[in-house]
């Protein structure tokens, strides 16, 4: 599904990816945990295609296919979906008209005819259930004091909705409560299938009590040091970071 191979990246000159590496296949839920400034989010928009990053060796494959000359929009359109990826604010237009907008524009792009309304209601009802998420929240608008919480099942409900080949939550749970995080969990573990690839991106080990990677990696100072399984994310909350330092300077 997503294939970095040696990725260097800067943003104004200066160089925050220096060599990454990383594959995730279809049907995998793969976590990143590192330490603040490692350059997680920094990933997270490379691959999403925001612009202010220069990618400046190596490539990015999504199913086989070099991205790099695609607009943040297209790579949209082709199923990458990266949370906080919309995150104004747009008064007089809520939630679900947001959401109706943005499916039929990625079917447009796609090829597709408009989704039938009756089906798309019936979309809302299914996923907006799924995620515990309120009439009332679905026509207010969109992320007009909306608090952290409300922000995040909002993200999740996107994601939902958009059903992405590939989502990249970028730490889609700090800022939660225990209630709201088993719910973005949830949401993500009943998105997970054997077409799509989650990459969980968080800087605690308790998002991963509620989502189970396959994968965990550990990315540091612009590369990935270390990959493991779930015990792995266990080994760092309870040891920190420090002692992979060492091992790489050993
Ligand atoms: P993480 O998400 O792992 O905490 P980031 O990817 O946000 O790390 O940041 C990695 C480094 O890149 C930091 O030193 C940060 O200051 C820098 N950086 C990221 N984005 C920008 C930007 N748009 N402009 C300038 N520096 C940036
Ligand atoms: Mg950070
Ligand atoms: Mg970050």
């Amino acid at each position: 599904m997503l294939e970095i191979k040696d990725l260097h990246a800067s943003v104004e000159g200066k160089e925050i990816l220096k060599g990454l590496n990383l594959n995730v296949k279809a049907g995998e839920i793969h976590a990143i945990m590192g330490p603040n400034g490692a350059g997680k989010s920094t990933l997270a928009s490379i691959v999403a295609g925001k612009e202010e990053y220069e990618v400046t060796k190596g490539g990015i494959l999504l199913e086989g296919e070099d991205i790099e000359d695609l607009a943040a929009e297209e790579r949209a359109h082709k199923g990458v979906f990266l949370s906080f990826q919309y995150p104004v604010e747009i008064p007089g237009v809520t939630v679900t008209n947001f959401m109706k907008t943005a499916i039929n524009e990625t079917r447009k792009a796609q090829g597709l005819e408009e989704m039938p309304a009756k089906d798309m209601l019936k979309k809302i009802r299914e996923k907006s259930e799924l995620l515990e998420i309120d009439r009332k929240f679905l026509s207010r608008s969109l992320n007009e004091g909306f608090s952290g919480g409300e922000k995040k099942r909002n993200e999740i409900f996107q994601m939902a909705m958009m059903e992405p080949k590939l989502a990249i939550l970028d730490e889609t749970d700090s800022g939660l409560d225990i209630d709201a995080l088993r719910i973005v969990a949830n949401g993500v573990n009943k998105l997970k299938s054997e077409d799509n690839a989650i990459v969980v991106i968080t800087h605690y080990q308790r998002l991963l009590d509620y989502i189970v990677p396959d994968f965990v990696h550990v990315l540091y100072d612009g590369k990935i040091v270390k990959s493991g399984t779930k015990d792995l994310a266990l080994e760092l909350e309870e040891k920190g970071y420090d002692w992979i330092k060492e091992e790489i300077n050993a």
